[in-house]
């Protein structure tokens, strides 16, 4: 069976209830979620039964343990999660405008998670994985993007695979070396998973049919395209698949990416057909939003199953 790594951030996530432009007055708030895009990806990996471990930090405090607990519950291997004594676990404040986008407040940059570092156990650990999983959101904190880069050189290496999010926000776009990183991932990558636009921010071509075309000639095996509640498409070099997504009710959108591409790793790496592949992924992704809080609307694989039944095929 393969094994799925990542690197990133471990945060919580704590959320207004009540929608508006920001923080600059006082609003209840729920929280805190366990959180950050590579642990809500894993999370999610585990939650499927699939063997997966992330490389972190967190400080020795609540935020950090209620991340590790969650891990573990779901069946993450977190022996890669270092808890610094002297370290404080980040934190993203989110509140939803009313038009559906997102305003945040993170509190990261100098956090127990953008201090990760490769200690031998950490190699030893990246040594019994087959598959390494990026995200761009994890490339902001340079040491970051050093452990990063050594995983994915390593295990691509070994004969082993990579998936790439890139995951962009534009709180962490100007970070120090990012452009560079996300390119030398870019040119590593087996399975690239942009949503919507982000697909031209790697690409010269303006229409997706054109690049796609661009990409998958650059060793890139396939291509997924998330569209948030208007589904998903899948390419490779012979096939397009289109799915619409399936109708939920949608609570919070936080994770609905990051579950989408962890179901869609998994089922990948089993060697399922990319139609059916790409289902399981639309129904994760639809779970996802369906729970307030990040990591709240992971599925585990009966989940799956019940709502494929219930709508059909998406
Ligand atoms: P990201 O969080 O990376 O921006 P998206 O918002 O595109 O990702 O969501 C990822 C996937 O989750 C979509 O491609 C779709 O399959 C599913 N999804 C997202 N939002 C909804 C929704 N409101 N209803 C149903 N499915 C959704």
């Amino acid at each position: 069976m393969s094994k799925i790594l990542t690197i990133g951030e471990i945060l919580v996530e704590i959320v207004a209830t009540r929608r508006g432009n920001g923080f600059r007055e006082a609003v209840p708030l729920i929280g805190p979620f366990p959180s950050g895009a590579p642990a809500i990806f894993i999370d999610q990996v585990g939650k499927l039964g699939q063997k997966c471990a992330i490389i972190s930090r967190v400080g020795d405090d609540d935020f950090g343990w209620v991340n590790i607990n969650r891990l573990t519950q779901d069946g993450v291997d977190v022996s890669g999660i270092d808890v610094l004594q002297h370290g404080t676990t980040g934190s993203a404040f989110v509140r939803y405008r009313e038009d559906g986008g997102r305003a945040f407040v993170f509190n990261i940059r100098h956090s127990a998670c953008g201090q990760i570092d490769l200690s031998d156990k950490s190699l030893a650990l990246i040594d019994t994985c087959t598959h390494m999983h990026v995200m761009g959101t994890a490339l902001y904190a340079p040491s970051v993007i050093t452990s990063i880069l050594t995983a994915v050189e390593r295990i691509k290496a070994a004969g082993g695979t990579v998936s790439f999010d890139p995951n962009l926000r534009p709180e962490i776009l100007d970070s120090p070396g990012m452009h560079e990183a996300l390119q030398t991932v870019l040119s590593m990558t087996d399975l690239f998973m942009p949503s919507g636009e982000e697909l031209f921010l790697f690409a010269e071509a303006k229409t997706e049919k054109d690049a796609v075309e661009e990409l998958l000639a650059r060793n890139i095996k396939a291509i997924v395209v998330k569209r948030g509640d208007k589904g998903a498409s899948y390419y490779d070099d012979d096939t397009r698949i289109d799915l619409d997504s399936y109708r939920v009710e949608e609570v919070d959108p936080t994770g609905a990416g990051d579950c989408f591409g962890a179901a869609f790793v998994t089922f990948w790496l089993q060697g399922m057909n990319p139609a059916e592949v790409l289902r399981y992924a639309n129904a994760a992704g639809a779970r996802a939003v369906t729970r307030a809080g990040p990591m709240e609307g992971a599925s585990t694989r009966a989940e799956l199953d019940a709502l494929i039944q219930a709508q059909g095929n998406g």
